[in-house]
């Protein structure tokens, strides 16, 4: 740590050779997974033993087949689980750090799987969402959107919650297992992920197609890869620099880098 707090990267680690491609990087883009948002206390899918994804699985609870089927297991999630996590959790380092980066000027797209909204929250502008979001609930059948508060209240009389306009199935906006990911998304992303000279891939497991295959994307068109992740991934192999660390102690550290370059004026 130095006088202000900041973590001081060991000259010749890992995170010393994220600095230096961070410093020397024109065309940065941030590729974030549920990893990012577990300090701001939302689990994530696949690394802990939280309770909450024993007992609710995931591939059922966000599984388009299961919810057309019925819709009330969903929906008993949300109100019992989903809502309050989503309704509570704040934006941490982590996120903060890469609003920073792009206010610098130094990072040109953040795409993310994420459904929480926390990116926004925290101040990034441009944002594409993979997975959607799930602060919109819209009407399958007459297209109404309604924000989850509203629904969260319907829920307390009826389940599932019926469109108050047409009375047909509501649905969050996010991508469920077994549906397509929106397509300008898709290819916003992809020409990012083509276009870039540097890839952060950050708390990612990189096992959700097809956005997994974007870092690897971005390192078959000549960009560097630096892997932010407290556990091992599939492309650890293929990255320039792995980091097996949590993202609000590394993208700080990035971000004052980022910020430093761009006010010497030695951004490239
Ligand atoms: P994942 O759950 O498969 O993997 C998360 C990874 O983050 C793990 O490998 C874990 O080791 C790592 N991790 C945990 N805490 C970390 C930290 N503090 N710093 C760095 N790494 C950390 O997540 P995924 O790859 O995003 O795929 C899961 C899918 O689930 C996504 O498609 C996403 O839409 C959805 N999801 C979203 C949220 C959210 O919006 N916050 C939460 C859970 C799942």
């Amino acid at each position: 740590m130095d006088a202000s707090g900041d973590r001081a990267p060991n000259a010749d680690g890992p995170l010393a050779r994220a600095s230096e491609l961070v410093a020397a990087s024109k065309r940065i883009v941030a590729f974030t997974g549920a990893g990012i948002s577990a300090e701001s206390g939302i689990p994530t899918y696949r690394d802990s033993d939280d309770s909450l994804w024993t007992q609710y699985d995931p591939d059922k609870f966000a599984n388009i087949h299961y919810f057309m089927q019925d819709s009330s297991l969903y929906w008993r999630f949300f109100q019992d689980v989903r809502y309050q996590v989503m309704a509570t959790a704040e934006p941490n380092p982590g996120h903060f750090a890469l609003a920073q980066m792009e206010r610098a000027g130094r990072l040109r797209a953040l795409i993310t799987q994420n459904i929480d909204g926390l990116h926004q929250k925290a101040g990034s502008e441009h944002v594409i969402e993979l997975h959607g979001n799930t602060r919109s609930i819209r009407c399958l059948a007459c297209g109404e959107r309604y924000t989850m508060e509203v629904v969260y209240q319907q829920l307390q009389e009826e389940l599932p919650p019926p469109c108050k306009a047409c009375g047909g199935l509501l649905k969050p906006e996010v991508v469920f297992f077994g549906e397509a990911l929106p397509a300008n998304a898709l290819n916003a992303a992809a020409e990012e992920a083509s276009s870039c000279d540097l890839l952060i891939s950050i708390g990612s497991s990189l096992q959700v197609y097809p956005a997994a295959a974007l870092p690897e994307q971005a390192k078959a068109r000549g960009a560097r890869l630096i892997v932010v992740n407290k556990t091992p991934t599939p492309f650890d192999g293929i990255a320039d620099v792995v980091l097996r660390e949590a993202s609000g102690s590394v993208l700080p550290v990035f971000a004052a880098e980022a910020e430093r370059t761009s006010a010497n004026g030695d951004a490239p």
